[in-house]
């Protein structure tokens, strides 16, 4: 009997500890109808629209804050047949946007992707000026051969206009957004279906949560350079000017579940940054007017070209070096260059000669 209540303590003394640590490393599995990782624009209009279809949303963030690299976003949403085209009379059709990123593709972009695109593109800007957003300037960009990307009035970012629309929609819902709560893994049953989603959150508490439906938003991978140059190895000694949260992680976690990946050394770099700033330069600068000399003063290509044309052009320049000059009429209309003004990335002039001895 003694040895009895001896063993009975030592389990007590062993088991209870571990019960401890387990609910405090563990908490228990809730469940809901749809899981959705990244709290970017592609997360947060999933999750709005999931529960607008009556189902129980958690939504996964694995940063402070949302927003993922959509705030970074500057020129605009591009879109075809919208009423902000009509009301401007732009004559554009689905046929001509298919063209224009075929053309930016190489050719080499599935169609079938750049259909849903386009099919569901003026929908989604309608979809977002319901819930508030601003999207009332229409203007045009490298790659494009019509007046087609809406941003806010007087030309202001749209990634953040995105987002304020979008995250405060996200907090008039019901929709359960967990900041610092990260997506590790995504488990199946037997018969392949989505089981749970493996969390971990800020202080290191790992916990399942029990789903029906998993949606993988977690952006891209640009803003870790070990991917990009793993994917593209001519990509070595790149900046990047993506969110430090774009490190790939949809790649780790659908690689597990037997996801299989396509296309994923076309990286596109972008011609016109601030190295200093790690920082990019909307394309909206070009496309009203804003032209790129070397530092000759040569102007050596056409500013409307397609980025990676341009980014070749540029990188060929003599110390692979150049300028974006704009003026006043460019700068007016396009409120995101203030931006760059404020952050002394800009020499300013009235004349051409005293501009080019600043530089
Ligand atoms: C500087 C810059 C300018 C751009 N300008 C434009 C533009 O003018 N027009 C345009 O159309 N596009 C532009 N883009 C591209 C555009 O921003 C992106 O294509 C778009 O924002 C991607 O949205 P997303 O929701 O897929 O990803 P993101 O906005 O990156 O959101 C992904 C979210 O997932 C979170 N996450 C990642 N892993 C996990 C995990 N394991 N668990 C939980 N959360 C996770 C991230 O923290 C992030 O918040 C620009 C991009 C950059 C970097």
């Amino acid at each position: 009997m003694e040895k009895i209540k001896i063993v009975i303590i030592i389990l007590a003394m062993v088991l209870i500890p571990i019960s401890l640590a387990y609910w405090f490393l563990f908490e228990p599995a809730i469940k809901v109808d749809v899981v959705v990782i990244g709290a970017g624009a592609g997360g947060m209009s999933a999750s709005l629209e999931a529960e607008n279809q009556g189902s129980s949303v958690v939504l996964l963030e694995k940063m402070p804050y949302v927003g993922g690299n959509t705030v970074r976003a500057t020129a605009g949403m591009n879109a075809v047949l919208t009423p902000q085209q009509k009301e401007r009379e732009i004559k554009d059709s689905k046929n001509i946007f298919l063209n224009d990123i075929l053309e930016s593709g190489h050719g080499l972009n599935s169609v079938e992707l750049i259909e849903v695109l386009i099919d569901n593109s003026a929908d989604a800007v309608s979809w977002l000026t319901d819930l508030g957003a601003d999207l009332d300037d229409v203007g045009i960009l490298a790659g494009h051969s019509k007046a087609r990307t809406h941003r806010p009035s007087g030309g202001q970012p749209i990634g953040s206009e995105v987002v304020k629309t979008l995250s405060s929609a996200i907090q008039k819902s019901s929709v359960d957004l967990r900041l610092e709560h990260k997506a590790v893994e995504i488990e199946l049953d037997r018969d392949d279906k989505v089981k749970k989603v493996q969390v971990i959150d800020n202080t290191g508490k790992i916990y399942d949560i029990k789903c029906n439906s998993v949606v993988v938003a977690t952006g891209g991978f640009g803003g870790s350079s070990e991917q990009f140059v793993y994917y593209n190895p001519n990509l070595k000694g790149y900046h990047t000017t993506n969110s430090p949260s774009a490190t790939g992680d949809f790649i780790e976690l659908a690689d597990k579940i037997g996801a299989k990946f396509t296309d994923m050394e076309y990286i596109q770099t972008h011609p016109t940054v601030s190295p200093h700033y790690g920082m990019l330069i909307t394309e909206a600068i070009r496309g009203n007017g804003g032209i790129l000399v070397n530092n000759q003063g040569v102007r050596f290509a056409d500013e409307m070209k397609n980025r990676d044309h341009l980014s070749e052009d540029l990188l060929a320049q003599p110390d692979r070096e150049v300028y974006l000059i704009f003026n006043e009429d460019i700068r007016q209309p396009l409120a995101a260059s203030d931006d760059y003004i404020d952050m002394n990335i800009v020499l300013s002039s009235d004349t051409i000669e005293e501009l080019a001895r600043l530089g």
